[in-house]
């Protein structure tokens, strides 16, 4: 026998001859589109805060507030004794939110995911994934046990031949807002294949929620479609919420059944309380707050004007994430550094994140930033990538 370690300092350094290795930064203030981080101060553009909610006064007093109320852990998981009124009352308002019977929390957007998928299907079912999705979606679909299918990124027609040719029990999956493209699933096409195959479609709308839609009801919103016509939803709490945790929201059976029999919502800890009453108050500012929406949306066209201008290979994405194609790993890296020294913060993304060649620049866009800053970011990109 060989001892699993032996083989992980030649993995360690094959990964930093490919240019794929992953390093951490430590942030020394707290987020924002200003960050502190290695005694300089940077402009965020790498974040998911899109509304920039995560560090807004009225959601950390909630926060101070709740752990004042109850306290910081929660104790157990729901099913113990770790359901608390704050919890309840979110998951009631995030149904109403999302316009669904009913919501229930997890304690993070991965573990929604796997949990869905793996209590809902089984052996002798088909599970149908874009090939794009994210990590969870993805993960979700192998632990299942059931037949793992992913089609070509959003090749409706594709599903449709592989699922008319299929037996028994399916469920449909895909990225509202996919992650690293930013573009959205041609989910009004997929709710109608659903419905002739009489399938089952599952959406997860982390990035589309609260940005997308002119309620910021997320991709569901967008294109009109009824809890009916999408009976799943998730949602994280991450994002354009500001705090942490997600969400399932759809029937009384579906919910029901996730109490029963989702593994990652049954034995695990419940979301600290204030962290629940953080989510309430940044709720409520998600609902009120139009020109957050308002904003982002100028902003993100602003960039896409003054990239097209500039001639950058944009991929088609309305949404608050507008990544730049490099290509190569190591260029989309060296690219990322220039731009730290100009001062901006922009993740590079390099496979297995991506599909191998399209490394790319990721840029995510807060309603917090300023035209000034994307007009400064462009100039910077623009320096960045000629050399
Ligand atoms: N789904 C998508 C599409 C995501 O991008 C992410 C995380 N970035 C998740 C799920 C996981 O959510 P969480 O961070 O809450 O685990």
């Amino acid at each position: 026998m060989i001892g699993i370690e032996s083989g992980l300092d030649a993995e360690l350094e094959r990964l930093a001859r490919e240019d794929l290795y992953r390093t951490r930064r430590v942030v020394e203030s707290a987020q924002g589109v200003e960050l502190q981080c290695g005694g300089r101060k940077l402009i965020n553009f790498c974040s998911n805060d899109y509304l920039g909610l995560a560090n807004h006064p009225a959601v950390v007093k909630a926060f101070q507030d709740g752990a004042a109320r109850y306290g910081v852990g929660s104790g157990s998981a729901h099913l113990i004794c770790g359901h608390g009124r704050a919890h309840h009352a979110l998951e009631e308002e995030l149904a109403e939110f999302t316009g669904r019977d009913r919501a229930l929390l997890f304690s993070t957007g991965y573990m929604a995911n796997i949990g869905v998928i793996s209590a809902l299907t089984g052996r002798g079912d088909t599970v149908f994934e874009d090939r794009l999705n994210h990590a969870s979606l993805l993960d979700g679909g192998l632990l299942s046990g059931a037949r793992f299918k992913r089609y070509r990124h959003a090749d409706a027609e594709g599903l449709l031949d592989s699922l008319s040719r299929t037996e028994g029990r399916a469920m449909i999956v895909t990225d509202g807002v996919f992650s690293m493209d930013g573009d959205l699933a041609p989910l009004d096409v997929l709710s109608q294949i659903a419905k002739d195959q009489d399938t089952c479609l599952m959406v997860d709308d982390a990035h589309g929620l609260g940005v997308i839609g002119d309620k910021g009801r997320g991709i569901v919103e967008h294109f009109g479609l009824t809890q009916q016509q999408v009976p799943i939803l998730v949602g994280t709490l991450g994002k354009a919420f500001g705090t942490f945790g997600a969400f399932v929201a759809g029937s009384e059976t579906l919910i029901e059944t996730l109490i029963q029999k989702a593994r990652t919502y049954i034995y695990t800890t419940a979301l600290p309380p204030a962290v629940a009453e953080a989510t309430r108050a940044a709720l409520n500012i998600l609902i009120e707050d139009q020109w957050r929406r308002e904003n982002l949306n100028d902003l993100v066209r602003r960039f896409r004007r003054g990239a097209e201008q500039l001639g950058f290979p944009l991929m088609p994405s309305n949404s608050a994430i507008q990544p730049i194609l490099i290509g190569d790993s190591r260029r989309a890296v060296e690219i990322g550094k220039r731009l730290l020294d100009d001062g901006f913060w922009v993740g590079a993304i390099r496979p297995p994140t991506v599909p191998q060649g399209s490394a790319r620049l990721r840029v995510t866009f807060s309603a917090l930033h300023d035209e000034q800053q994307v007009d400064r970011l462009l100039e910077s990109l623009a320096k960045s990538i000629s050399q």
